[in-house]
């Protein structure tokens, strides 16, 4: 039997782990565009200097080797779900018994003339990496003016990174842009927002609420209302879309995003599941969030449904713990601070030290 794995970020990977720990003999393939996985949620420290580009991300070839799997370097450019088959930018067509799409989500600029072609972004590894660069290469003879544009968890943390980086140099302004009333509009308790705000407040961002980005043009980004803001570096944190792979798949989908029962399998194909970011999933009125932990309590859940099937039992239901409705999160803010939210509370100590546990934990997997 053969488990093809479309995409190795937090779910894939999880699917292939938790596919060996079950079964000696299924064959594994794991097909990523990329060489290696990002820990996107060190991003933001690569611009200050917290942290390396090796450090938070890992080798696949190395990972599926520990496995016994095997890692194919390629993009996948469509799939036939009536062959079975997979196929890739190289031109190769691979057979699959299963198939696993986890290929995550997008950056989306959200069509505003201008943003893509002129902003920075974290998105990416390399996208940080570049961003660095940008900071770097500034003409700081004269103040800048740096815009975080998106105050979700990225954009909270990147501007808390952006003060730790430029705490030794000549002065910049910081700002944090967001549409909404109030920054971490996904956060449904307010007292998260406040505290995160004062704390980027006292350490001079200036937050901007209710402001919606119209345009950008080379100096300067024009919100709603004729307000203009003239700037330096632009970081987009704002808005995810589904991977464009999932455009060219005709399959069940909400918005983009694709659908899955409740055992995770595509809507209507028996032997393609899916899982993480690229995956809507709703039961009894909770929705499933993007996050690592979904991706990767989904992933397990996936490998399950998938070693059940073929040994002809009864699937298990999933049910996601992370979601729309209660979601949990570490929110750095730099200066080495974090906070933790879980069931609508605040932790604060110890939760930077957390954070960077879990990230050391998660990467030892591939060392
Ligand atoms: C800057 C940033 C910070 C974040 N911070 C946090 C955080 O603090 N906490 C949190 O829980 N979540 C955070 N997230 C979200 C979290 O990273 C995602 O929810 C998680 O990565 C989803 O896992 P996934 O496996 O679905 O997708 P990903 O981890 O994105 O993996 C998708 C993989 O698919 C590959 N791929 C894509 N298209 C193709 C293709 N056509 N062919 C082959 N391979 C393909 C990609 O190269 C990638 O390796 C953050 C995201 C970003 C961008």
């Amino acid at each position: 039997m053969k488990v093809i794995i479309t995409g190795c970020g937090f779910g894939g990977t999880e699917v292939a782990s938790e596919l060996r720990k079950r079964s000696k003999e299924l064959d594994i393939i794991m097909i990523d565009r990329r060489r290696r996985l990002e820990y996107q949620a060190a991003h933001p420290e690569i611009l200050s200097g917290k942290v390396t580009p090796e450090e938070i991300s890992g080798d696949l070839n190395r990972f599926a080797s520990k496995i016994n799997a095997e890692f194919i370097n390629d993009a996948v450019v469509n799939i036939d779900f009536e062959a079975k088959k997979v196929k890739t930018r190289k031109g190769l067509e691979i057979p699959y018994d299963f198939l696993v799409i986890s290929v995550g989500a997008e950056q989306s600029f959200l069509g505003i003339p201008g943003a893509k072609e002129l902003s920075h972004s974290v998105n990416t590894l390399r996208g940080a990496i570049e961003t660095k660069k940008a900071l770097d290469g500034l003409d700081y003879s004269k103040k800048v003016s740096i815009a975080v544009i998106g105050a979700g968890l990225t954009g909270v943390e990147v501007a808390g990174e952006l003060v730790d980086y430029f705490r030794d140099k000549a002065s910049a302004k910081i700002y944090l842009v967001e549409l909404m009333p109030r920054i971490l509009p996904a956060f449904p308790n307010e007292n998260v927002a406040t505290y995160v705000g004062n704390f980027l407040s006292e350490r001079s961002v200036e937050i901007l609420t209710g402001a919606a980005v119209q345009g950008v043009s080379e100096e300067e980004i024009a919100f709603k209302g004729g307000k203009k803001l003239p700037y330096d570096i632009i970081i987009w944190t704002a808005g995810i879309k589904p991977n464009s792979l999932l455009e060219k798949l005709d399959l069940k989908k909400e918005g983009g995003w694709l659908k899955v029962d409740p055992y995770l399998r595509v809507e209507g194909i028996m032997n393609v599941f899916a899982v993480g970011d690229t995956v809507y999933y709703e039961i009894e009125g909770v929705c499933a969030g993007q996050n690592v932990e979904e991706a990767e309590r989904q992933g397990k859940a996936a490998a399950e449904n998938i070693i059940r099937t073929i040994e002809e039992k009864k699937l298990r239901r999933y049910r996601p713990k992370n979601t729309i409705q209660n979601p949990r999160a570490f929110i750095s803010l730099g200066d080495n601070k974090a906070v933790m939210y879980y069931g609508g509370i605040i932790f604060k100590p110890f939760a930077y030290r957390m954070k960077k546990f879990v990230q050391w934990w998660y990467m030892r997997r591939f060392r």
